[in-house]
């Protein structure tokens, strides 16, 4: 075995493959970029090396430079990982060539399956079923929409290069065929500089089913079974699953046979994939060979209880796959769900940003959590938008279904939007729940999965008003203790007025929605009216941003992570986003900008920062208002010019008195 490795890759996958070679005693090194200078797994690396800058063509892609730092490092061998140079034959021959172990199938073998077209007529001579459809050398355009007019509408083109769901047209009619083709080619030839295409049969309402394959340099192959990976948006993976519902042992069978005979077809050694497309009446044919470990890997180590990671280790150590296929069982459905940082309602938009909150449920022997983030690490643009998996484990595919809601619901993250509610819906919808599946269903349930977006309940925003007013507290008291005369009233944030309970509005917006909460401060409990509702609250502060709330007489317990003005509420498994709106802040109002701005609430005048006549710019601030023991900076609304404050320093106002005569315009 080996006594170190490097790992050519990044993210979930690269912390993924540290801690199997950790449990082996293996030392790992790491790779990273400039950007990822702090990651998760460079953090969980015995040693790490720069490649260079963020641009994964200068850094995870340069062949040289990962080849280099073994050398440094002294690593035997290395781990591609999926993605950057895991499928790239020429990076295997070069680490053969300066005696490195490539943990990874033999370059002919990537060289083979490299092409979907050369794939196709190889599993074709191994009697591997093929899809219908033409993958000749011809490429002339007219041979092209022949071929395509004699498999008959729908067809589907493809990049032979192609992959990550890139470079494929549907054509419905052979009308439409020249441009979809010269569209094709264009995208080929940009993505993967080869605009060799192959013409497929466009199988309606399938079923993406894929078996894994393991062989060793002995001469052993076997297949761990299948996965079903039909819920898919532009043809890539968004659920992943196995068993495969409703397969039949005998099918399973064959499929699990026609991988192997396609594996040993190129001489296979490692971990590989080969992906199948299942008619509903389960007819299946090979698509493709991915000669990689798959992202989806850890559902096939779900239901066979064995590390992937591991054998692969084995098998480039030369050792012989620990286990015949007559020892390979399955047990139990596992379910994986890829958390992306993205705005499902904008198209799966990718997002970026810092992690501001971020808890995942907790670990067990029914949920794993792989991930290349902790909380206050950033998403960059730089690379895939992926936050984590989220994989879960039960005896059946309802238990791991209950899991997988429960884990979503409980997955926290603030700072920037993820897919999280959209996976939730996913889960939930009949048709998934049903495993009524196929390539559609995404588009089939789309009324179900992107409904229009909803008013944040207002138990949400009371929640939203109790943590604002619970965060005051907290922070008085702080500044209380830190006075050195922690029972002066002056400190208290509780609202409290000689004679009268004070009053005062915490302001939120929804989307463009303002919404108001009126508070009105009593002994020990807030009264807020909002929505026209009234309602008694109370909160008690727990740990970090969690709190317990009282409505009336219910008990919630509650989250907001506050990010400036952002307000990320967690209640009851839903994640609502709130703006925090101050209304001294308030720019955009619009008709209180010419009048003279308005005091938003009772207070005092405690300092006047600009002299009548001056212009000022947007922003510049005019004046501070101390108010429920906070000062506020009054600022202008727009460039204009102070014409008269209406108060002097020191003076009391009372709600909705005009504060500044401002005239707009510079
Ligand atoms: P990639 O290399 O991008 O993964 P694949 O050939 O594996 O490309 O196809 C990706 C997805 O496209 C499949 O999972 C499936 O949903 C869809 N697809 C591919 N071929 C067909 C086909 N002949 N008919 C219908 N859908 C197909
Ligand atoms: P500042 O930028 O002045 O330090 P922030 O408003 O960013 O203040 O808050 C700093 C910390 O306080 C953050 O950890 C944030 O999560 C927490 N925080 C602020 N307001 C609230 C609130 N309403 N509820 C819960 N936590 C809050
Ligand atoms: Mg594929």
């Amino acid at each position: 075995m080996f006594n170190k490795i490097l790992i050519a890759n990044r993210g979930e996958i690269a912390c993924r493959v540290i801690k199997t070679a950790r449990r082996m005693g293996i030392r790992t090194v790491a790779v990273y970029s400039e950007a990822d200078a702090n990651a998760r797994h460079v953090r969980l690396a015995d040693e790490a090396v720069l490649l260079g800058p963020a641009a994964a063509r200068e850094s995870y892609l340069v062949a040289d430079k990962i080849i280099e730092a073994c050398k440094r490092t002294g690593a035997q061998a290395v781990h591609p990982g999926y993605g950057f140079l895991s499928e790239n034959e020429e990076f295997a021959e070069a680490l053969a060539a300066n005696g490195i172990t490539f943990i990874g199938p033999p370059a002919s073998a990537i060289r083979a399956m490299g092409s979907k077209s050369e794939a196709k007529k190889l599993m074709g001579a191994a009697s591997v079923p093929l899809t219908p459809g033409y993958h000749g050398d011809g490429q002339n355009p007219e041979l092209l929409h022949e071929e395509a007019d004699g498999i008959g509408y729908p067809v589907l083109i493809k990049a032979a290069a192609g992959g990550g769901g890139k470079g494929m047209r549907l054509v419905e009619k052979s009308g439409d065929f020249p441009d979809a083709l010269a569209s094709c080619k264009r995208e080929a030839i940009s993505s993967f500089g080869n605009d060799h295409v192959l013409i497929e049969k466009y199988i309606t309402k399938p079923r993406h089913i894929e078996i894994q394959i393991f062989a060793d340099t002995l001469g052993n192959c076997v297949y761990l079974f299948e996965r079903d990976c039909s819920v898919q948006r532009r043809h890539q993976k968004v659920l992943e699953e196995a068993p495969a519902p409703g397969m039949p042992e005998e099918r399973r069978r064959q499929m699990g046979e026609a991988a192997v005979a396609a594996a040993k077809a190129v001489g296979y050694v490692g971990a590989g994939t080969v992906e199948f497309i299942a008619m509903q009446d389960g007819t299946f044919y090979f698509m493709e060979m991915n000669t990689r470990l798959q992202v989806e890997h850890p559902v096939t180590e779900m239901i066979t209880g064995q590390d992937l990671v591991e054998w692969q280790l084995r098998v480039a150590a030369g050792q012989p796959l620990p286990l015949k296929q007559e020892q390979l069982e399955i047990r139990g459905h596992a379910l994986e769900a890829r958390i992306y940082a993205e705005d499902a309602n904008k198209g799966f938009l990718p997002a970026t940003g810092r992690l501001i909150r971020l808890a995942p449920p907790a670990e067990s022997i029914n949920v794993r959590v792989d991930t290349g983030v902790e909380e206050g690490d950033e998403i960059t643009p730089f690379y895939d938008p992926m936050i984590a998996k989220l994989i879960v484990w039960d005896e059946t595919r309802d238990g791991a279904l209950a899991r997988m809601r429960k884990a979503l619901a409980d997955y926290q993250v603030a700072g920037l939007t993820t897919n999280i509610d959209f996976l939730s819906r996913l889960v939930a919808c009949p048709a998934f729940a049903g495993a009524d599946l196929d390539t559609g269903l995404i588009e089939r349930q789309k009324e179900f999965l992107f409904p229009e977006v909803q008013a944040v309940p207002r138990d949400a925003l009371l929640v939203a008003t109790v943590g604002e007013l619970l965060w005051e507290q907290h922070e008085a008291r702080s500044a209380a203790k830190a006075s050195g005369d922690p029972h002066s009233p002056w400190h208290a944030r509780d609202g409290w007025r000689m004679n009268l309970s004070a009053a005062r509005t915490i302001s939120f917006k929804d989307g463009e929605t303002l919404v108001d909460a009126h508070v009105r401060y009593q002994r020990d409990q807030w009264q807020i009216t909002l929505g026209g509702e009234t309602t008694m609250a109370r909160g008690k502060k727990l740990d970090g941003d969690r709190f317990a709330v009282e409505l009336d007489d219910r008990r919630l317990i509650a989250s907001v992570v506050a990010v400036d003005d952002k307000r990320s509420v967690f209640l009851q498994g839903s994640t609502y986003a709130l703006l925090r709106d101050d209304p001294l802040h308030r720019v955009d109002a619009g008709d209180s900008h010419d009048g003279g701005l308005t005091a938003p609430m009772p207070g005092k005048v405690v300092a006047l920062l600009a002299q009548p006549g001056q212009k000022v710019e947007k922003g510049t601030p005019l004046l501070i208002l101390e108010a429920m023991k906070m000062e506020h900076t009054i600022t202008a609304p727009a460039a204009g010019t102070v014409k008269a404050f209406c108060y002097a320093a020191g003076e009391q106002v009372s709600d909705g008195a005009p504060l500044v005569e401002f005239d707009l315009g510079s």
